[in-house]
């Protein structure tokens, strides 16, 4: 069986800059999984999960991402993005008796938005900054 080692934060960076060094988009998680790992493979093999690997491409600053989504039914308040974790900013409208009411979240890290009605994320599009 082989084994597979998880690289570090700095590898994966490094690994990134290499991959959108000669492309100017990824159209899926996996797929920048697999050149990644393509990528860092030598006499070792690295394996790195895609939700963290999506996090590091948000932070790195390399990348626009673009996150499509599916429409739910489900109402359920959000606190954390479902995109990056960061803490998410209900967005609110004043009504006619001068209170507010939550029409949905915004992240303020990556682009995620949802209205009451949740969208799921299905599908990351990476695109090199310019
Ligand atoms: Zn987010």
């Amino acid at each position: 069986m082989p084994t597979y080692r998880i690289p570090s934060d700095d590898r994966v960076r490094g690994s990134l800059v290499r991959v959108f060094s000669t492309r100017q988009m990824v159209d899926s998680q996996r797929r920048l999984k697999q050149l990644v790992e393509r990528d860092l493979k030598g006499d070792e093999r690295f394996r790195v999960g895609e939700p963290r690997l999506r996090l590091l491409a948000i932070e790195s600053g390399l990348v626009d991402l673009e996150i499509r989504c599916r429409d739910t039914t489900e109402m359920r308040s959000l606190v954390r993005c479902p995109v990056c974790g960061e803490r998410l900013k209900k967005v609110r409208n004043m009504t006619v008796f001068g209170g507010t009411v939550t029409l949905g979240y915004r992240c303020g890290r990556c682009k995620y938005w949802t209205g009451l009605r949740r969208r799921v994320p299905t599908r990351y599009v990476f695109t090199r900054r310019a």
